[in-house]
């Protein structure tokens, strides 16, 4: 059990923590700000596709609707896990599957 000195002290370094970690994750691609803005020569990207199957879901969903019916106002279509066939892989399993 942390004391209240120490719960505090522990708030103010995950609060910098957040702080640095917010400043320097770039909003463009999330990767750490001062790796994917570099311009040394030893850093090089490359293009990998990846398919986000919660958002084509919800692209397909959106597709389907326009033929049905508008969307009400503030009415959104969000992915929701389906565990008709289980519940979540591991992590591990997922990164695998990847
Ligand atoms: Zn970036």
């Amino acid at each position: 059990m942390l004391s209240a000195e120490e719960h505090w002290q522990l708030r103010v370094k995950l609060q910098v923590a957040m702080r640095v970690l917010k400043e320097e994750t770039c909003p463009e691609c999330g990767y750490p700000i001062w790796l994917c803005h570099s311009s040394l020569d030893t850093v090089q990207w490359e293009v990998e596709w990846s398919t986000c199957y919660a958002n084509a879901a919800v692209e397909e969903a959106k597709k389907l609707q326009e033929n049905k019916r508008h969307l009400s106002s503030g009415e959104t279509p969000h992915a929701v896990f389906d565990h008709e066939l289980g519940d979540w892989p591991t992590r591990q399993a997922g990164l695998e599957s990847m």
